[in-house]
């Protein structure tokens, strides 16, 4: 159960994963392009999607997987992006190009917003599967703060530029251990380590 593969083509998630992980003593692999079809994350919930990843890929590669399915939930937006926070914006080839489309129109939809409402929180859920599709563990994290006005910080991805935490820096303005150690990853990876401990 140390040796997992990391269902994620996102390789910032495989990083913050890794840094968590590698120092207890997983070995992680990324993904390799295996030619297994990527499976439609058609779920309604972060859970239902981490667990189709999950399943999907260690039925056919045959070995135990992690899947991360996560976003950001915006309560202005009653709850969106949510589960289609990668493709928000729905525009842009390369990864960059869908995180800047979609930070632009997280803050054309909050135009006018006040700062109390803009409350939002990043939602991260891991699952383990073993080969047969068996789930062995499942967790969840949070990650609470503001939408920002603007986009602030070169660190992370996504929308970590909007995300203002209670200290007042953005996600992005954090160091990758500051991240890992609040983060809705770092936490839910915490607690994922505990159960497969236990
Ligand atoms: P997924 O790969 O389908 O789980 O999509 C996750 C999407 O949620 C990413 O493309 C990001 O836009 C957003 N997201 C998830 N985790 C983070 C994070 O740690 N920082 C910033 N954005 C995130």
């Amino acid at each position: 159960m140390k040796s997992l593969v990391i269902a994620t083509s996102n390789p910032h998630k495989l990083h913050e994963i890794e840094a968590v992980l590698g120092p207890i003593g997983f070995t992680c692999t990324p993904l390799q392009d295996a030619g297994i079809p990527e499976p439609e994350e058609d779920g309604e919930t972060f859970e239902e999607n981490a667990r189709i990843k999950a399943m999907a890929y260690a039925k056919a590669l045959g070995v135990t997987v992690l899947a991360d399915d996560s976003g950001l939930e915006v309560d202005a937006l009653s709850g969106r992006p949510g589960v289609h926070s990668a493709r928000f914006a729905g525009v842009g080839d390369t990864r960059a190009q869908r995180d800047a489309a979609n930070n632009a129109r997280l803050l054309r939809e909050l135009a006018g917003v006040p700062d109390a409402l803009r409350t939002a929180r990043f939602v991260c859920v891991l699952c383990v599967a073993r080969s047969d599709g068996s789930i062995v563990a499942e967790s969840r994290g949070h990650f609470e703060g503001r939408i920002g006005h603007a986009l602030r910080g070169s660190n992370g991805f996504g929308y970590d530029p909007l995300l203002v935490l209670a200290d007042g820096r953005t996600s992005a303005e954090l160091s990758n251990d500051e991240k890992n150690a609040r983060s809705h990853r770092g936490n839910a990876l915490r607690v994922l380590v505990a159960l497969l401990a236990s």
